[in-house]
């Protein structure tokens, strides 16, 4: 229909009214074949970047190629300068030097790189009826029963008594063994049928099979186990006390897919945080000449509540401020105040399948774009940032001026749950900070889904965000 047919309350309807629109709808084929090509980076930086740790390597190795170099607190850094600053391996700070004066404050995305998982204890190894097993303390958020009968990968660092450190890794590839949590047969689950879904699995029976043949020796009381020790042994040159000073996770064995018939979506272990933390480097390593001096933080222990001195809830990101700041000759406080962060993190995206856990109106949906959320917290907003009104409008105006296709995000129907970020962090730091991220079904599950156009749009609204 052309304009001058339109009925007047279908021009004030156009006008006054909002909608919500598929944004692939919105966009061309060239510009979906560049979502798509963003997204194989993204996918290649999953499978590489399985841990923090791991995810601290990889984004330093695309970094470094990129012109940054470590941050030296002793060096005169100016306009154009592109620094990181690793926090003992498990978080990191990019910098590019902006040319505004350093006191009109800096644009910083925070991400964060740790992902629910099962970490050993630190007496993990047992044999028990010739199997040998390892056990586990979940990390973060997990639904205990999607954690069995899925291949398992082992990843981590151990710190040996001569002081040295070695980096494991087994299970992603192709020639790899990997692990399994086993779970009972139908046939014999009549008594734990009838346990609630949140008890089906208990925390002690995530227990990782790691072996079957024993060392042949009669004088040995435990052949599997000793033969288990022998092979790490000669891996890695550990003994069993080795387990007490190490952080071993076990992750699923799965790499990035594209998922469905049209491949729209990708499927992968840890998107909650990586698919934002990956477009925020991106956005940093092509932000040549910032006006604001350009921050992208990847942070750790988000999913145990932003805690340890590698979580934002340490004086870390706040140090580094400080430390620039005294360079620029100005009080850190002034910085920090006139400072913008986007707190980038995952929401919860529209599940079909179980839509009554839904607000329809204020969810998230795939393929619509960056999701907004101006608050999260449970009962009332309880312990969220809830954005000021200005900010959101400075946030939305910015997107809506560099064709960003975005939405917003509340996550699920009041008093239903909730869930926190580092926003409220950062905004204790004296700052305004808002939620914005790509949304996510079946957050927190060993395969998680996102939507590439979404995954995109991440990297296009955080570029605008501190270019
Ligand atoms: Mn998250
Ligand atoms: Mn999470």
């Amino acid at each position: 229909m052309s304009e001058k047919e339109k009925s007047l309350g279908k021009t004030l309807e156009e006008k006054l009214t909002s909608k919500r629109r598929n944004g692939l709808l919105k966009l061309t084929p060239e510009e979906i074949a560049e979502a798509d090509g963003f997204c194989e980076g993204y996918m290649r930086f999953l499978d590489d970047s399985k841990t923090e740790r791991e995810a601290v390597i990889s984004a330093i190795a695309l970094a470094e190629a990129n012109g940054f170099t470590p941050y030296d607190p002793k060096a005169n850094y100016s306009a154009g300068d592109k620094v990181y600053y690793s926090n003992r391996g498990k978080s990191v700070i990019f910098c590019v030097f902006g040319t505004q004066p350093l006191e009109n404050g800096t644009r910083i995305l925070a991400a964060h790189i740790d992902s629910p998982r099962l970490d050993l204890k630190q007496h993990p190894i047992y044999e028990s009826n010739d199997l040998c097993l390892l056990k586990t303390h979940y990390y973060g958020g997990i639904r205990k029963y999607q954690w069995v009968t899925i291949p398992l990968a082992l990843h981590g660092v151990i710190c040996k008594s001569d002081g040295t450190t070695v980096t494991v890794n087994i299970g992603e590839d192709e020639n790899d063994p990997v692990f399994m949590i086993t779970d009972l047969l139908p046939h014999l689950a009549q008594e734990q049928v009838k346990r609630t879904l949140g008890e089906g699995i208990k925390g002690e029976e995530l227990n990782v099979l790691i072996g079957s043949r024993p060392f042949n020796d009669d004088d040995v009381s435990e052949k599997v186990k000793l033969n288990v020790m022998r092979i790490l042994n000669e891996k890695y040159g550990i003994i069993e006390d080795d387990f007490i000073s190490a952080e071993l996770e076990v992750v699923p064995a799965f790499k990035a897919r594209n998922v469905g018939i049209d491949g729209g979506l990708i499927g992968a272990y840890g998107q909650d945080d990586r698919v934002c933390a990956y477009p925020a480097l991106e956005a940093i390593l092509d932000c040549d000449n910032p006006e604001y001096t350009a921050i992208v933080v990847l942070t750790d222990k988000e999913e145990i509540g932003s805690t340890g001195n590698t979580g934002l809830k340490s004086q870390y990101l706040k140090n580094f401020i400080s430390s620039i700041a005294d360079m620029a000759d100005v009080p850190d406080y002034r910085v920090i105040r006139n400072s913008k962060c986007l707190s980038a993190d995952v929401s919860a995206a529209f599940d079909p399948t179980f839509p009554e856990v839904a607000e329809p109106k204020n969810f998230s949906y795939c393929n619509q774009g960056l999701a907004m959320c101006k608050y999260t917290g449970s009962r009332g907003k309880s312990g969220c940032n809830d954005a000021n009104a200005e900010f959101v409008g400075f946030v939305r105006n910015l997107f809506d001026q560099n064709g960003v296709i975005w939405q917003t995000a509340e996550l699920g129907r009041v008093d239903l749950g909730g869930g926190g970020t580092v926003a409220c962090y950062v905004a204790e730091l004296d700052m305004d900070v808002v939620d914005v991220g790509v949304p996510v079904l079946a957050m927190h599950a060993p395969y998680e889904l996102t939507a590439k156009l979404d995954v995109f749009m991440a990297y296009k609204g955080f570029s605008a965000f501190i270019k």
